[in-house]
């Protein structure tokens, strides 16, 4: 006699979250395909002894049949199967074995999963985040499984994988935080000393002896608590699909922003909302903050043992004077960490459709300002005059006739194409193409401003048949100019 078909999930009572441990215990997997390889390699990952049954597996799971790794049950589904599973699995694409196996189960009470089917489970699988020891589990008990995807998507940009090597560590040091502090409400305050201080970011710096250290030293009320860091972060070009996810995760944590001008608002939308935002932004010829201002603001604010980000545009190392930043804070003592972001050259290429590189154009790529602190003089025109090479020009607006000029003068064909990448990445980006000889005229003509890239060499044609981004590339005068 059959038992009833299993009651599936009530919308009045939710589910109940266990993390199981399956170490050494028997689990039945029904089916041969690629969701019972998928099933079966995070259950052999949980050290679950895997029974596989189907009628023919698929290579993977033969070969890991064939190495012992599991068991292959050959044939139809029969009830015996369950004989020794705590929890079963159905992963075939037929309803009915599927529903068999949720019966059998049900009768037996063994716990049964059916993929993709929460009403004929008496278990869930939820979607995770995994993190080591760590895990996120999420459930939307049936009624939702794209919202519970969705919002493992989101912890997982946010959480770090050092979470992992920090649930290890306090794993590891769990008797002698007990030993130390055999009280409850010392324990907590602890652990409020040890999240806040610096050994997660010591971990998250790859430093686990040193991460080791400064717990030892915390145990023992030594630890630096709350020392306060600098963390140089590049922003990217302006599309803020451009961050990385540790940008993202550090704006998410900082007590203080200090930007550059150039730092997109649609960036900054994504700063931690109680963080105090400084704009330290320099522009030509408008200072808002000289370099010595912006280095005594770090100090000042890391000193007070806050977590200061330094967010640049593009990459902080790509004319971004991060050098100096850090060499200040190396020389005062302040801890910091790098975040590299996409700078300008690669950003405003990659939205004009022009590739740097070409095999058949271009072998190699500078990336130069024609505005540093010496004057354009002491750029080696001759190198950079060079054939079969892309030059990407920063901040260089203001003397596009004498580096046009110059690069003619030293070789470089008065033909060879330009694209003019403005406000590269943005809603606003314009791609102004030619011929190097009449570069700055039509820079003028189409009143270029800053922030703009200036892309010099044979794939700066490419943009006419590879933009994708915003409006076409703009290869004429504009008609007001032309009828006057
Ligand atoms: N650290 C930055 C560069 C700072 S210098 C980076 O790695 O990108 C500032 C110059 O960068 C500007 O004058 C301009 O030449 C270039 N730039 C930065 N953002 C840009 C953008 N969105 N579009 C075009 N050029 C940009």
């Amino acid at each position: 006699m059959s038992s009833p078909v299993p009651p599936g999930p009530q919308a009045s009572s939710p589910l109940f979250p266990v993390f199981a441990d399956l170490h050494g215990r028997g689990v039945l997997v029904v089916g041969g395909g690629t969701v019972a390889l998928r099933k079966t390699a995070a259950l052999l990952e949980a050290g679950a002894r895997v029974r596989v049954g189907a009628p023919a597996l698929n290579a993977e799971l033969a070969t890991m049949a064939a190495r012992g790794d599991i068991e292959h049950l050959s044939g139809h589904f029969t009830p015996q199967w369950l004989d020794d599973a705590w929890l079963a699995i159905a992963a075939t694409d037929d309803d009915g074995v599927n529903r068999a196996v949720a019966e059998a189960g049900e009768a037996r009470r063994i716990w049964v999963n059916v993929v993709d089917d929460a009403r004929a489970s008496s278990v869930q699988i939820p979607a995770r985040v995994d993190r080591g020891p760590l895990q996120v589990a999420i459930s939307s008990g049936g009624a939702a499984p794209m919202l519970a995807r969705h919002l493992r998507q989101m912890l997982e940009t946010q959480l770090d994988a050092s979470l992992g090597e920090l649930a290890r560590l306090l794993g590891r040091e769990r008797e002698r935080i007990r030993t130390r502090f055999p009280q409850l409400g010392a324990r907590r305050a602890f652990f409020d000393r040890l999240l806040r201080g610096n050994v997660p970011t010591l971990l998250r710096k790859r430093q686990h002896l040193a991460a080791e250290r400064e717990f030892t030293a915390l145990l023992h009320d030594a630890g630096t608590t709350s020392r306060g860091s600098v963390a140089l972060v590049g922003a990217g070009p302006g599309d803020a699909g451009l961050l990385t996810l540790r940008a993202l995760r550090v704006l998410n944590e900082a007590d203080v922003i200090l930007h550059d001008r150039l730092v997109s608002d649609e960036v900054l939308q994504l700063v931690r909302r109680d963080a105090q935002r400084i704009e330290v932004g320099k522009q030509a010829g408008n200072h808002h903050a000289t370099q010595a201002q912006i280095h005594a603001l770090m100090l000042e604010h890391a000193s007070q043992g806050k977590r200061v980000v330094r967010l640049k545009g593009g990459d902080p190392f790509v004319f971004g004077r991060g050098g100096e930043e850090l060499e200040v804070l190396r020389a005062n003592g302040i801890d910091f960490e790098v975040v590299p972001g996409i700078t300008a050259a690669v950003a405003c290429a990659a939205y004009a459709g022009v590739p740097l590189t070409h095999r058949e154009h271009a072998q190699s790529v500078r990336l130069v300002t024609a505005h540093c602190k010496d004057s354009t003089d002491t750029l080696d025109w001759h190198a950079l005059a060079q054939e079969r090479q892309t030059l990407a020009v920063y901040m260089g607006v203001a003397g596009l006739d004498r580096f046009s000029a110059r690069l003619i003068e030293h070789g470089r064909a008065a033909s060879t194409p330009f694209a003019i990448v403005e406000n590269g990445s943005r809603a606003n980006q314009r791609v102004i193409v030619g011929a190097l000889s009449e570069l700055a005229q039509r820079a003028r003509d189409h009143d270029v401003q800053s922030p703009a890239l200036l892309i010099v060499g044979e794939v700066a044609a490419l943009a006419d048949t590879l933009h994708w981004f915003g409006a076409p590339p703009l290869r004429d005068a504009p008609a007001i100019a032309a009828a006057a």
